[in-house]
C-alpha cells in the first residue's frame, strides 16, 4: 500500500443512503449502502454496516487469511441502511477476527439492536452463533482512545439517534457525519451548528450526508439529511479542507451526483468538494 505522510487512508465501501440501488444509471458512484473503512496505520476502524460491508469483508479475509485480525466499527446509528450488511460480514464468521461494535444508548443499546436485527425471524444465523469474538461499546465519555487515535463523537440532528465521529491521528483530522440534517431553523440551528462545528472544525475530510438538492430539501425539512449548499456553507465556516459528499439519494443517478457537484463547486466555497464513489481510496 502506498505510503503517506499521516499513515491514515480511507476506503469507500458504500455510499448510497436508505436502500442499495443497483442498475446501469448508478455504476459510476456505486448502489451499496453506508460503509467507509478508515486505516490509521495498522487500525482498523469501519463506520457503518450497510450493504458495502459485504465485500469489505473479503478483502479483509484474503488481506488477513488465517491471521488474527480486528477491526473497530462504529454504527451511526441502526437504520436499516447502516446494519443491513452486517449479517453478510465475512470477519463476523472467522474464529481468527475480534469486531468491537462501537454506538450510542438510543430506545435501548446497541448490542440489543443487533441481536434484534439477527434474531431467527430476520436470519438464518443468530448473533450468538457467529465464531468472531464480538464486543459491544456504549459510548458515554469524549474523547475515548483506541491505541494512539482520539475519537470523539456527538449527536447529530436525525429521527432517533445518530452519531457523528471525528478521528484525529498524527496531526489528521477525518470526521464522519453520515445522517445529519443542517437545519436552518433560527434557534435549534445555532444548537445544531455549534455542535457540528465542534465535531468538524479544521478537518482534513469530512465525509458528510449531502442527500438533497436545495429544491428537494426544501420539501424535506425535518427528514434527517442536509443539501449539499447548506454543507459546503457550514464546512467553509470551519475550515474543512476536503467535503466529500456521502449518503446518496437511492433516486439520485450517475448523472444527477454528477451534475449537483458541479452546481456546488459553481458557487465557489473555498473548500474542495467531491462526491464519495466505492472504491475510491483517498490518502489524508
Ligand atoms: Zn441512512
Ligand atoms: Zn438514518
Amino acid at each position: 500500500m502506498k505510503k503517506n505522510k499521516s499513515n491514515m487512508y480511507v476506503r469507500f465501501w458504500g455510499v448510497r443512503g436508505s436502500i442499495p440501488t443497483p442498475g446501469k444509471d448508478f455504476v459510476k458512484y456505486g448502489g451499496n449502502t453506508s460503509c467507509v473503512e478508515l486505516r490509521c496505520g495498522q487500525t482498523i476502524l469501519i463506520f457503518d454496516a450497510g450493504t458495502g460491508i459485504r465485500m469489505l469483508g473479503k478483502a479483509l479475509s484474503k488481506e488477513f487469511s488465517g491471521k488474527p485480525v480486528t477491526v473497530h466499527l462504529f454504527i451511526s446509528h441502526t437504520h436499516w441502511d447502516h446494519i443491513q450488511g452486517f449479517p453478510f460480514f465475512d470477519l463476523a464468521y472467522n474464529k481468527h477476527a475480534s469486531i468491537y461494535f462501537y454506538g450510542g444508548h438510543s430506545v435501548s443499546t446497541l448490542e440489543k439492536l443487533i441481536l434484534g436485527q439477527m434474531e431467527r425471524e430476520y436470519f438464518p444465523v443468530t448473533l450468538f452463533e457467529l465464531s468472531s469474538n464480538i464486543h459491544f461499546v456504549e459510548l458515554s465519555h469524549n474523547p475515548f482512545t483506541i491505541n494512539d487515535i482520539t475519537i470523539w463523537y456527538t449527536h447529530l440532528f436525525h429521527p432517533g439517534l445518530s452519531l457523528g465521529f471525528r478521528v484525529e491521528y498524527n496531526n489528521h483530522v477525518f470526521v464522519y457525519a453520515s445522517d445529519n440534517e443542517v437545519l436552518n431553523d433560527p434557534e435549534l440551528g445555532d444548537y445544531n451548528l455549534k455542535n457540528i462545528g465542534n465535531l468538524i472544525q479544521d478537518a482534513d475530510i469530512l465525509v458528510a450526508d449531502c442527500q438533497y438538492t436545495p429544491q428537494e430539501y426544501a420539501t424535506r425539512i425535518g427528514w434527517g439529511h442536509s443539501s449539499i449548499e447548506s454543507v459546503a456553507g457550514v464546512a467553509s465556516r470551519f475550515n474543512v479542507k476536503h467535503l466529500i459528499t456521502f449518503h446518496h439519494d437511492p433516486n439520485h443517478t450517475d448523472r444527477d451526483i454528477t451534475r449537483a457537484i458541479k452546481k456546488a463547486r459553481s458557487l465557489s466555497f473555498p473548500i474542495r468538494i467531491t462526491a464519495a464513489k466505492e472504491g475510491d481510496i483517498l490518502y489524508i
